[in-house]
């Protein structure tokens, strides 16, 4: 059985190829910046409502298994944490909210960018978009074929020195 990770939903779906056979490797200063983002997320949420870590959960689907974490949760909400808005990666951090929605049978979520707070309900429309994404990329790995590139995430991908669709004129990180 394939097993994915819940935060690679709707991302470039290459990048989510390489990160089923390579751990994806974040520049330390990254891993910093989310770490602290989170610290401050939770002291801000705290002084609002009553909430705790998420636990690492699997939800098991007829082709692959998908896993992982929500950084917060509620009584009633799903929060994830991210550590600035980059429009790029709206939907796709969307598409993982509300699977760890349908993972904690949850239909509120807040999704948190930098300074921005977003409240949504759950969406049965971007989870089956979301879930097709996997069974996509699903077919590929089984096929041993790299999917097509979503080039314009290159600037933020720690996979532009191994990337064979990497846009190099965007690359940076
Ligand atoms: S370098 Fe670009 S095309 Fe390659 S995985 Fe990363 S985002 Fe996708």
């Amino acid at each position: 059985m394939l097993t994915f990770f819940v935060s690679w939903a709707l991302r470039c779906m290459t990048f989510s190829y390489i990160s089923y056979y390579y751990k994806p490797k974040l520049p330390k200063r990254l891993i910093l910046k989310g770490q602290l983002s989170e610290k401050r997320a939770k002291t801000m949420l705290k002084s609002k409502m009553d909430i705790k870590r998420g636990k690492t959960k699997k939800i098991y689907f007829k082709n692959f298994t998908l896993v992982g974490r929500a950084d917060f949760i509620s009584d009633d909400c799903v929060i994830e944490v991210k550590s600035s808005f980059n429009n790029k990666f709206l939907i796709p951090s969307l598409a993982q909210l509300n699977l760890y929605m349908l993972m904690e049978e949850k239909d509120k979520g807040l999704l948190i960018m930098g300074e921005k707070e977003i409240l949504v309900e759950k969406s049965n429309f971007v989870i089956r978009q979301s879930l097709a994404y996997f069974e996509q990329l699903a077919k590929h790995i089984l096929e041993f074929k790299i999917p097509e590139g979503d080039t314009e995430f290159c600037g933020n991908c720690c996979f532009t020195k191994i990337c064979f669709n990497v846009n190099k004129d965007q690359a940076h990180l």
